[in-house]
């Protein structure tokens, strides 16, 4: 598979001791939210943290993407007074606009956030989303012990990322690569005063990474896979997704490209104030088709599963010009029948 084995040439490369892992924490904690993976109950997942120490940069994969930052799974747009209109954002909404700094975001996740700006900043703005993403500072981190669902490398998304980030931690053993990859990224290396890189640095990297590649062991050929899904719209495969999909709707939750969302109004037993609210929805779940009278254009379970991976794999593409997947594995890890996009392309291909 090729695949490219350096980032393009960063703004500014330096080396980093492990023990001065705190020096950039602390830097930014000085000005920013601090989020990072963090082990709970078995698993990882990204969180708020004030402690370096409870960060775990030898993380696989969080249970929910970065997305729940920018995009909250239930979140109050604006409150409303039947005789005032709008009301301002209480105090609490001002101290969330705090900028956040993401702390070890692996490639797939980077890539993802890439894809929502896409999504939106584009034609129709969300001026809320698009400020938290401008202000958010981004340290990701170089993934170098793939998960066993991971298939990022299909899609270019890993394991390291191509753009996307302020700095970018690579573990060299001893001590870290940091590269920069904005302007704000090279002045904090500045201000940290840390010893340049060195091309031993990065062929180390290199080297690092090749090894990460090797051990990937699920891929999706992307190569003419839009004319193949364009070719299998009644394959028999959507039929046999049907016997086993609960539609439970965990695949899109736990999915970092998936943005669909629903809003409602909940107004107060007063009736003069109440709510506009939001909260994730998901294309899997029976209602998420139905609309005026009662039609629905989703009803079929078949039609829904293909609509998930044919947006993933098709549809995003033709909207935005990348595969909407980053192949992080979530939605196979998540789903209780293990249903996979790598195994439905497969089965697709007659492999
Ligand atoms: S594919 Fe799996 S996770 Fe998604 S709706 Fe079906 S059963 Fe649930
Ligand atoms: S479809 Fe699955 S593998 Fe692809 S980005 Fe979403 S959760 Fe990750």
């Amino acid at each position: 598979m090729a695949f490219p084995m350096a980032a393009p040439a960063a703004l500014a490369a330096a080396r980093l001791a492990r023990a001065a892992l705190a020096d950039l924490w602390q830097a930014l904690a000085a000005s920013h939210r601090m989020a990072a993976p963090v082990a709970c109950d078995g698993v990882f997942r990204f969180q708020e943290t004030a402690d370096l120490a409870a960060v775990r940069l030898d993380y696989n994969t969080t249970i929910l993407p970065a997305k729940k930052f920018f995009y909250p799974p239930v979140e109050t747009i604006f409150r409303f007074h039947r005789h005032r209109g709008a009301l301002a954002p209480d105090e609490e909404a001002c101290e969330a606009r705090r900028p956040l700094a993401l702390f070890g975001l692996h490639g797939c996740d980077v890539r993802a956030l890439e894809l929502l700006d896409q999504v939106y900043t584009g034609e129709f703005s969300d001026p809320a989303y698009a400020r938290a993403r401008a202000e958010t500072f981004i340290v990701a981190l170089s993934c170098l012990e793939p998960g066993p669902s991971c298939f990022c490398t299909s899609f270019r998304s890993g394991p390291f990322p191509e753009s996307g980030f302020d700095l970018l931690l690579t573990d060299l053993g001893g001590h870290y690569l940091v590269e920069a990859g904005s302007a704000r990224g090279a002045g904090l290396l500045q201000q940290l005063g840390a010893e340049p890189a060195d091309s031993e640095d990065q062929l180390l990297k290199t080297h690092r990474l090749r090894e990460a590649v090797a051990r990937f062991r699920r891929h999706i050929p992307t190569e003419g896979l839009p004319r193949l899904l364009n070719q299998a719209f009644q394959h028999p495969v959507w039929q046999a997704l049907k016997d086993q999909c609960l539609s439970c709707g965990t695949c899109t939750v736990v999915c970092p490209t998936c943005y669909c969302f629903n809003v409602w109004d909940k107004v107060n037993l007063d009736l003069e104030t109440g709510e506009r609210k939001m909260a994730w929805d998901s294309c899997q779940l029976l209602d998420f088709g139905q609309v005026a009278l009662g039609q629905n254009f989703r009803r079929d379970r078949a039609a829904r599963i293909k609509q998930r991976i044919y947006h993933k794999l098709n549809y995003f593409r033709e909207q935005y010009g990348k595969f909407g997947c980053v192949g992080c594995g979530r939605c196979v890890e998540a789903c209780v029948k293990h249903i996979d996009p790598v195994t439905i392309v497969a089965a697709l291909k007659g492999v």
